[in-house]
């Protein structure tokens, strides 16, 4: 039977000790962290995770910031919403929600936020930290795995890690990350020939493909971890990338879903923000290092 690796128990003790690092700072810095959560259009999906967001911010003792603009919204509108955030000193992490509506490009929005500002990490001078190595705020799924792998004692150095997905949401800075803690990476994706000759090389195995139960017990090497980034709706259950009943026998570790990866991508925007906060009070983030990937 594998182990479980438990994204929810872990976020919930990352939030206690942010909660502790804001209460500790909050004097010296005479503002509690902010996050603005920008949402344009009605993605149905999109609205239970800003609540989600919203939700997890107060209870760490971070400040709400948020705006909700009209599907129709101009790009010129959005962003000069997102100047107006980058502007504001009671905000320290802004995050644009996607998808956005039919017809806004991402990317000069993206683009357009304070790179310090960054929570999603997605700003093209953070990935670009994260190639070279440097500080910055990472992408907080990718992070949040390699957090839960960490706590997890499961090990990287040396490790023959495959990644199922080259996003730049998730893929591809997983690949990074994998790397920068010395594993041998290999990130498969939709071209791929003979996807599971390569999935059964893994020691480690990270799947972000958005195909439900795509890796199935042929593709696992017995005694792999695996990480099932995916996240279904499938018969009004929620499933992953990974078919959990056939892959769970033979894998030393899993992640649920739900439960695993989800809980800890919140926790690490958490992260993000309270480190920027952090940083712009000249505060110590010592007691965060070990999460920081
Ligand atoms: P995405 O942008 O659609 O990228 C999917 C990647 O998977 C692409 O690189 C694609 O290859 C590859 N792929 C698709 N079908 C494949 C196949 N049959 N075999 C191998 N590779 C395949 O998706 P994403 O944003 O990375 O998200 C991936 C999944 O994670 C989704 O289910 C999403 O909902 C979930 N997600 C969860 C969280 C969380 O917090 N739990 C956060 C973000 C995303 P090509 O590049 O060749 O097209």
């Amino acid at each position: 039977m594998a182990t479980l690796l438990d994204g929810r128990r872990l976020a919930a003790e990352i939030e206690r000790r942010l909660a502790a690092v804001v209460a500790e700072g909050r004097a010296a810095a005479g503002r509690p962290p902010g996050l603005a959560v920008l949402r344009v259009g009605d993605d149905p999906a999109s609205g239970v995770y800003v609540a989600n967001k919203e939700k997890a911010c107060a209870r760490v003792g971070i400040g709400s910031h948020g705006a909700h603009l009209p599907a129709e919204s101009p790009a010129e509108e959005v962003l000069a919403m997102i100047r107006r955030l980058n502007a504001d000193p009671r905000v320290d992490g802004i995050l644009l929600q996607l998808p956005l509506p039919a017809g806004l490009a991402e990317g000069p929005l993206l683009g357009a936020i304070d790179p310090d500002k960054d929570a999603d990490g997605l700003h093209t001078l953070n990935l670009g930290r994260l190639i070279k190595g440097e500080p910055g705020p990472r992408s907080c799924t990718p992070a949040g795995v390699m957090a839960l792998l960490r706590q997890g004692g499961v090990p990287i150095r040396g490790a023959r890690a495959v990644v199922v997905g080259r996003s730049i949401l998730v893929g591809k800075p997983m690949a990074l990350m994998l790397q920068a803690a010395d594993a041998t990476v290999t990130l498969a994706h939709s071209r791929t020939r003979h996807l599971a000759e390569v999935t059964l090389e893994a020691e480690l195995l990270v799947v972000a493909a958005g195909r439900p139960r795509l890796i199935g017990a042929a593709h696992v090497r017995p005694g792999a971890v695996v990480v099932d980034v995916g996240i279904h709706r499938l018969d009004g259950k929620l499933c992953g990338d990974v078919d959990y009943a056939a892959v769970e026998p033979i894998a030393a570790a899993i992640t649920p879903v739900p439960g695993g990866v989800g809980p800890m991508t919140v926790a690490m925007l958490l992260v993000n923000t309270v480190v920027a906060w952090c940083h712009r009070h000249g505060l110590a983030t010592a007691e965060l290092a070990d999460l920081l990937a």
